[in-house]
């Protein structure tokens, strides 16, 4: 629990108190319901307006937008705790953490005001839909258009492994308004889905972790909106606006990553104390203890460069290939450790009721989503 845990250099009195706020909502309204969550392959639709009632959502837009009025530190405080209370199916990093973040800082004054108070209330839950089935990786390449007519955009195309796609109220729609060109030719619209024509949503993607997450495909087919609802003032600036936004995406995927690592080491530490082989504790034999020993080793580096980078992007430092590094190292230690922990289990790891088995397949996606790992190294690569 967080008291034990000392404090981080970014974190403050109010931070520790938001992240109180933040572990007892989740340990008492999200916890026990993730098994169930995870059946229905969805959270409850009235969760997302519990958090935002008590404050949990947005919490780093500004209060005149509904927001909570602080930094990147509360967004960070929050992926710790849902990895601490095992309670990761509340799809806040996309909803306050991403997409509030790109409507803060590119919607005009008119969209801020129209949107950002229902996201921190919960009554709009947002997505962000770039990746379609033709392309995820390449997103200069999406296919998705969004033409201008008169004063509306006519959007037609697919989306998949959307998440918050069934219970999205709102949903940032990565599309070419310039299909003749490539980058230069994407805007991000958005769309507000309420009984909106044209718009409808696939089944509910059947995964091998995160089952409490909807990820579900969404259709355009002739979908209006008007054009006031481009994202900014501007068409052609939607690649743009993602670069900048990617690395907060990833950093705060690496946030989770950490704090994975830590919370999957703490689990296994405490059960192969306690279970036993050959009559003594499994933590005795010494490929365990060396086992643990590394493990705990990656856990202290991970925190050491995981607290630096969210100082220096609280600071507006966090640099492109800085943030992919997180993303794709701490990903990668949270995939070992959750493997080389599992089998410390023995057959229990293997068996769903074991919270190790949950943490080991819902952390093979994080190399996955935010920008594959290998996309990453790409990026690092050019500023070698
Ligand atoms: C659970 C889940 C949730 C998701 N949530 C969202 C969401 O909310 N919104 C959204 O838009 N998307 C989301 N995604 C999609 C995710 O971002 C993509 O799956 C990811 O970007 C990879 O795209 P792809 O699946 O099309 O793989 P591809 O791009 O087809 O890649 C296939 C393989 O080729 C590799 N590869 C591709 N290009 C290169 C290259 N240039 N160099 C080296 N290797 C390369 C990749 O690393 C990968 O290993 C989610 C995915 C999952 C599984």
């Amino acid at each position: 629990m967080t008291a034990i845990r000392p404090r981080p250099a970014w974190s403050d009195d109010d931070v520790e108190a938001f992240r109180d706020l933040a572990h007892s909502f989740l340990a008492k309204e999200c916890a026990p319901n993730e098994e169930r969550w995870n059946e229905q392959q969805h959270v409850d639709r009235e969760i997302w307006n519990k958090a935002g009632e008590i404050g949990l959502l947005c919490p780093s837009i500004p209060t005149e937008y509904g927001g909570g009025g602080g930094t990147f530190a509360l967004e960070a405080a929050l992926a710790e705790e849902q990895a601490r209370t095992l309670a990761p199916s509340l799809g806040t990093s996309v909803h306050s953490t991403i997409v509030a973040h790109y409507i803060n800082n590119y919607g005009t004054e008119e969209q801020k005001r129209r949107w950002l108070p229902k996201l921190a209330s919960g009554e709009l839950v947002a997505a962000i839909a770039m990746s379609e089935p033709g392309t995820g990786s390449d997103l200069q390449n999406v296919r998705t258009k969004a033409i201008r007519s008169g004063d509306e955009y006519v959007i037609d195309g697919s989306k998949t492994f959307i998440s918050n796609g069934l219970l999205c109220d709102l949903v940032i729609t990565v599309a070419k308004t310039d299909p003749d060109n490539a980058a230069k030719g994407i805007s991000l619209i958005v769309v507000e889905t309420t009984d909106l024509p044209g718009f409808s949503r696939g089944r509910v993607l059947k995964k091998i972790g995160q089952h409490g997450q909807d990820t579900a495909e969404l259709f355009f087919d002739g979908v209006r909106v008007p054009v006031a609802n481009l994202l900014g003032s501007e068409e052609g600036q939607g690649f743009i606006q993602l670069m900048q936004q990617l690395p907060q995406e990833r950093l705060v995927i690496a946030v989770a990553a950490v704090a994975a690592i830590e919370e999957t080491l703490t689990h296994t530490l405490r059960y192969t104390k306690e279970r036993e082989a050959f009559g003594k504790p499994v933590f005795q034999f010494q490929n365990s203890r060396f086992k643990l020993a590394e493990i705990a080793t990656i856990a202290r580096v991970a925190r050491v460069f995981i607290d630096d980078c969210i100082v220096k992007h609280i600071a507006g430092e966090l640099d492109v290939p800085t943030a992919s590094m997180a993303k794709w190292w701490t990903t990668q230690m949270q995939c070992d450790v959750a493997d080389e922990c599992l089998q410390l289990f023995g057959g229990y790891g293997y068996m769903a009721e074991y919270p190790i088995s949950r943490m080991f397949t819902d952390s093979r996606v994080q190399k996955i989503y935010g920008g594959t790992n290998e996309i990453m190294k790409e990026i690092i690569s050019r500023f070698l």
